[in-house]
């Protein structure tokens, strides 16, 4: 293969060359210290044409004063053999007395004896547009980041909120509000989590019903409230002498449930007896003797459905009545 013939390139060509092309060329003789700047440079910059002085001072005056100390010591860092190539980009001021940023690359083509620089060659181009569009689209992505942080924030804010309001609805849906036990609903869904325990694992469940003997004359001599006081007073007796396993609920009325499990007829009786006895003793209002309480208990037998085990329960609670009230009945 032959050599490439490369194009002879005068010096006279190359003048024009840089004339017509609108970067700015720069071409500095270390020597002498003359600095050829070509049209391009001078109009990037706002000035006249070859209007400044060919020397070095022309390009520090132009460098913008927060750069210039990055820029020296970029530049001297190429022309010392430090750095590999001299690749800038810095703002430089237009004769308007505002500046546009550039990027400045530049090469030495051209050493003396002792190695120094004799002569560069380099080139401006205008790259302000690009700068702003940069800066922009940060300042841009800046504002969008912070916008999605205080949406984020408030979303989290609002779902810790929806998590609180979740949590109170439940409980209000599961809490009877009269006597803070559990509700019906709740009531239901535990015997029939309780019945399906035992099933699994052979343990004994044993059911308390209660209710308030004569809780209507309660009602109609002393008022609503003090039948509700009743209601709450019975409601802590039952809450103070039960386990953390157990759940004590109100059924409706005056009839409140107790479901015990691992617990076997005799000591769900004999619960159902020291309640019936603190029952007794209890205090509620000026004016009342006391009231007293009837009991039916019942514990699971093998097989049962949890509706049946309740009936039971209630059966043994209407046999109490039967018998006089303020009494407890075990269902066999
Ligand atoms: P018994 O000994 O046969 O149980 O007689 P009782 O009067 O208690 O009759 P029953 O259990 O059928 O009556 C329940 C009464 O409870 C009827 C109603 O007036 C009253 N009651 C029901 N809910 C509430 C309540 O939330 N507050 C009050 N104060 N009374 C209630
Ligand atoms: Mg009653």
């Amino acid at each position: 293969m032959s050599e490439p013939v490369l194009p002879d390139i005068s010096e006279q060509s190359l003048a024009t060359t840089l004339e017509i092309i609108s970067d700015g060329i720069w071409d500095w003789n270390a020597l002498t210290g003359y600095v050829y700047r070509s049209p391009g440079w001078y109009t990037m910059l706002g000035y006249e044409i070859d209007s400044l002085e060919n020397n070095v001072f022309t390009w520090e005056s132009v460098v913008h004063k927060d750069d210039y100390d990055r820029v020296m010591t970029h530049f001297e860092d190429y022309i010392s053999g430090k750095s590999p190539v001299y690749k800038c980009e810095y703002r430089c001021f237009t004769n308007s007395g505002d500046y546009i940023w550039i990027e400045d690359r530049g090469r030495i083509v051209k050493w003396t004896n002792d190695g120094k620089v004799a002569r560069m060659i380099g080139a401006h181009r205008d790259i302000n547009a690009e700068k702003i569009l940069l800066e922009q689209s940060k300042q841009e992505s800046l504002s969008l980041q912070k916008l999605i942080d205080i949406r984020t924030n408030e979303l989290n804010t609002l779902n810790i909120q929806l998590t609180q309001k979740i949590h109170e609805v439940e409980r209000l849906a599961t809490i009877d509000p009269v006597t803070s036990l559990a509700n019906r609903y709740f009531f239901e869904q535990r015997i029939e989590a309780e019945v399906a325990r035992t099933k699994r694992f052979y343990e004994p469940l044993s059911l308390i019903i209660i209710d308030i003997d004569h809780f209507k004359q309660i009602n109609d001599q002393f008022g609503h409230a003090t039948g509700d006081s009743v209601l709450t007073a019975l409601a802590n007796v039952i809450l103070q002498n039960i386990r953390e396993i157990d759940v004590a609920a109100r059924w409706g009325g005056d009839e409140l449930m107790i479901i015990l499990p691992n617990t076997v007829l005799t000591d769900a009786a004999d619960l159902a007896e020291k309640l019936r006895v603190l029952v007794g003793k209890l205090d509620v209002k000026l004016g009342i003797t006391g009231f007293t309480c009837s009991f039916g208990v019942a514990q699971y037998s093998a097989g049962e459905a949890s509706k049946g085990f309740t009936i039971r329960a209630d059966a043994a609670l209407y046999e109490a009545k039967e018998s006089g009230r303020n009494l407890v009945s075990v269902s066999n």
